[in-house]
C-alpha cells in the first residue's frame, strides 16, 4: 500500500487535516507540532482528536508525521537555546504520547561555530536528557542539505549521533530527497549505491520516512531549496524510481514541495499514485 501525503497546516485541527488529505487522494500527512518559526502551539483538543481517529479508521488514513519547529536547536552554543529546545521536546513528546503518534521528525541542529564534534555531542546530550525508556514516539533525525553549520549532512554524522544515544530503539532517520541530493548523494543516477551506503553506515532498518522534494539547487550545492516534483534538478524519473524501490516503497512518503494550494499538492499525489506499482 502506497503511503503518500503532504505537509498540511493543523490550524483547523487534526480532523480537518485528515479530511483535507483524503480529499486530495493522499492517506497520510505531516504537520508542525507548533508554529515552525516560533513556538506557539494550540491546546490539545480531545474532541478533535477523537474525530480524527475515527475518520482515519474509516478512511484508511495512516498516522501523520509530526515535525518539530525549525527554530529548535539541540546543539546551539547558547545554553539557553539548548534549554529551550529541551523544554519544547519534552512538551511535544508529552503531547504526542497522548496522540499516540509514532513519529516525530527533527532537524538535528546547527553547531553555530563550535564544530561538528561538539555539535554531535550536544545533540546526543539534549536527546538523552529528554528521552527515557517509556517514550512511545520514535524520533526521526532528518538528513540535512549541509547549509551553514547544520549537522546531519552525511550518513556518518547521523550515525555518530545515533551511536551516542542511550535508548537507540527510540530513534530513526528521515531521508529528504532534496537534502541528500544537495548534500552530495546522487539519488538521481545512483539510487542503489546511495541506499547501499546508507545501509552500510546507518542501517536501512533505521529509515522510517521519506520527504519527497525536488531541488532548485544543483547536486552537491549544500543548499536547501525545495522544488515541485519535476521542476528541479532531480526530475520526475528519479522520483518514480524512489517510490518504487523495493527498499523504500513501504515507507510513508511526504511532499514538502512549494505548493500554495491543496490542488497543487493533489496534482503531485495523483502523478505519483499513477506511477506507483503495488
Ligand atoms: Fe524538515
Ligand atoms: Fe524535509
Ligand atoms: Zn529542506
Amino acid at each position: 500500500m502506497f503511503k503518500i501525503g503532504c505537509h498540511l497546516s493543523i490550524s483547523k485541527g487534526l480532523y480537518n487535516a485528515s479530511k483535507e488529505i483524503d480529499s486530495i487522494g493522499g492517506n497520510t500527512f505531516q504537520f508542525f507540532s507548533r508554529n515552525p518559526q516560533g513556538f506557539k502551539q494550540k491546546e490539545y483538543d480531545d474532541i478533535d482528536y477523537q474525530k480524527f481517529v475515527e475518520f482515519n479508521k474509516e478512511n484508511n488514513i495512516y498516522m501523520p508525521l509530526c515535525h518539530a519547529p525549525y527554530t529548535l536547536n539541540c546543539c546551539s552554543k547558547d545554553e539557553r537555546v539548548r534549554e529551550l529546545a529541551k523544554m519544547i521536546l519534552i512538551s511535544d513528546l508529552e503531547r504526542l504520547n497522548k496522540y499516540n503518534n509514532p513519529y516525530y521528525n527533527l532537524h538535528p541542529g546547527a553547531h553555530t561555530g563550535q564544530g561538528v564534534e561538539i555539535g554531535i555531542d550536544l545533540i546526543a546530550k539534549t536527546l538523552n536528557d529528554v528521552v527515557n525508556e517509556d517514550e512511545k514516539t520514535i524520533i526521526l533525525l532528518e538528513l540535512m542539505a549541509g547549509k551553514g553549520s547544520d549537522i546531519g549532512r552525511s550518513f556518518q554524522e547521523i550515525k555518530a549521533i545515533l551511536d551516542k544515544l542511550i535508548y537507540k530503539d527510540k530513534f530513526g532517520v528521515c531521508l529528504d530527497t532534496c537534502h541528500v541530493y544537495s548534500a552530495g548523494y546522487d539519488i538521481k543516477n545512483n539510487l542503489d549505491g546511495v541506499l547501499l551506503e546508507f545501509d552500510n553506515i546507518i542501517g536501512l532498518d533505521k529509515l522510517k520516512a521519506i520527504h519527497l522534494n525536488d531541488s532548485k539547487m544543483p547536486f552537491n550545492s549544500n543548499k536547501d531549496r525545495h522544488a515541485k516534483l519535476g521542476e528541479g534538478e532531480i526530475g520526475l524519473e528519479a522520483f518514480y524510481k524512489i517510490i518504487n524501490h523495493p527498499k523504500l516503497k513501504k515507507l510513508p512518503m511526504y511532499l514538502e514541495t512549494p505548493c500554495d494550494t491543496l490542488e497543487e499538492y493533489q496534482k503531485e499525489i495523483t502523478l505519483l499514485k499513477a506511477h506507483y506499482n503495488d
